[in-house]
């Protein structure tokens, strides 16, 4: 990666080999390597020892967890908060696994809407609750620098599966909770919606 990163910068226009670069592709590579971790975590191993049988049937919810994931059109991040919650059947997920799970999922290159799919039906699969509910709220440096519509730089995505998908009251309970900071429009499919400009951009 380091002869890459040496050949990126002289296509820049930049000199390699001075004093300020010279260290550049080695730090590069190491925050790549951190920064898409991601693809060598087992959601199982994380998960390890976590997955505990309850007798409790309310509403789980984790919110204000902050993330920070890559763009896989421009390479730029996109950060922000993603809140889930979930009701469980008869298992639940150790409170403090939950932001791991974003994690593994935020450190790859991303889009905002599979990011958000991936953590709601990882949960689904894992402990089959009675419902899952994913909501992202992200800022994307791709749209935000390159100074491409300021408003759509800001984009909120939701996953809802199950109660939160079925029942207008639970979905309304869980949102309420959250409190977003942005005007939602309405919960219903939304997957088509775009947070980051793509292909041809
Ligand atoms: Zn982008």
């Amino acid at each position: 990666m380091q002869d890459l990163i040496r050949r990126l910068l002289a296509e820049m226009g930049e000199d390699p080999t001075r004093e300020g670069l010279l260290n550049t592709p080695k730090r590069v590579e190491k925050a790549y390597k951190f920064l898409t971790s991601g693809y060598d975590a087992d959601i199982d191993h994380v998960l390890n020892n976590a997955l505990f049988t309850v007798d409790y049937s309310e509403m789980v919810i984790v919110k204000d967890i902050d993330f920070y994931s890559l763009c896989e059109h421009h390479l730029l991040p996109f950060f922000g908060k993603c809140h889930v919650a979930y009701i469980p059947s008869d298992r639940v997920i150790g409170l403090s696994k939950i932001p791991r799970l974003v994690d593994v999922f935020a450190r790859r290159l991303q889009v905002q809407e599979r990011l958000t799919n991936q953590i709601a039906e990882t949960i689904r699969d894992k402990i089959a609750p009675l419902g899952v509910a994913v909501v992202v709220e992200a800022t994307h440096l791709c749209m935000s620098m390159r100074g491409v519509e300021k408003q759509n730089s800001f984009a909120v995505t939701s996953a809802m599966l199950g109660a939160f998908r079925d029942s207008a009251r639970t979905r309304m309970e869980f949102l309420e909770l959250i409190k977003l900071r942005s005007a939602v429009p309405a919960f219903t499919d939304r997957s088509a919606s775009l947070a980051c400009v793509g292909e041809d951009d």
